[in-house]
């Protein structure tokens, strides 16, 4: 059976790309944004790959919207579909923050956004997945606590610190049904998040996760690896 590969955070960046780039390799994708109606490149992608790719709502942050996703599921890829690579994408950046006007706001979102919501959507999905599958956490460089010398974006810094653990956690969770766990740094991208300057293009950091993820083997699990498969320190 061909198993599916779910992408959250869909709609544009570096998670708009990968849903093309598994498209025209020939995948079935379920692509989940927040709001379906309005994610047009999604949907003409939908138009243009009818039954290999689904458009479901998902808010990674949401319980409700996770759970109903995990309902939705027999319905959109049929009952016996499973899951071969989960990608939690989906992810927040809150700029500007100054130490002496850090707001609990924000890093409850960030931390909502980057771990919690990753974390329970993998749990609610587990049960889908299929043994051996592959599950990406799109964490960054900015997580690692060994590679922090400067104070910058600290609830996205420590949002995805927590991540990486989360990664690791999940790695043991799953471990014993061959599901291999990662958390993997798409490089400096040019998307909305990582502004004009970046150093790679969406095309090839996704051509690069890509690369990594059809590599990982079982002693993978756990790894923090950026886009060309190089080890990060934690
Ligand atoms: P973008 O800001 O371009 O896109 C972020 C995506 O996440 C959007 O689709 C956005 O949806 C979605 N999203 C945000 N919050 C939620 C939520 N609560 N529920 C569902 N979807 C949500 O980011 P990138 O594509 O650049 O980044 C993708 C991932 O890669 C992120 O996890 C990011 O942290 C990571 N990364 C990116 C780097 C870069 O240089 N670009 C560097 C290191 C890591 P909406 O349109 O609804 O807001």
């Amino acid at each position: 059976m061909t198993h599916w590969t779910l992408v959250t955070g869909a709609n544009r960046g570096l998670g708009l790309e990968l849903v093309r780039q598994l498209l025209a390799d020939g995948a079935r994708v379920v692509a989940t944004c927040r709001q379906p109606g309005r994610a047009q490149a999604l949907n003409a992608l939908a138009a243009e790959y009818p039954g290999h790719l689904k458009v479901l709502p998902l808010d990674v942050g949401d319980a409700a919207s996770r759970e109903e996703l995990a309902r939705e599921w027999p319905l959109a890829a049929g009952r016996e579909a499973r899951i071969g690579l989960l990608v939690n994408n989906a992810g927040v950046l809150h700029g500007g923050e100054r130490f002496g006007a850090l707001t609990e706001e924000i890093l409850d979102d960030s931390l909502r956004t980057n771990v919690v919501g990753p974390l329970l959507l993998t749990q609610a999905l587990a049960p889908l997945l299929a043994d051996g599958a592959r599950v990406a956490n799109l964490s960054s460089q900015l997580g690692s606590i060994a590679g922090t010398t400067r104070f910058g974006t600290p609830s996205y810094a420590i949002s995805k610190a927590a991540l990486n653990m989360a990664t690791v956690q999940l790695a043991h969770a799953l471990r014993e049904r061959g599901i291999v766990v990662v958390a993997l740094h798409p490089g400096w991208v040019r998307t909305d998040m990582g502004g004009a300057q970046a150093t790679e293009t969406p095309e090839e950091s996704v051509a690069g996760l890509r690369r990594v993820i059809a590599g990982l083997g079982a002693a993978d699990s756990g790894r923090f690896l950026d886009w060309t498969g190089a080890s990060l320190p934690w």
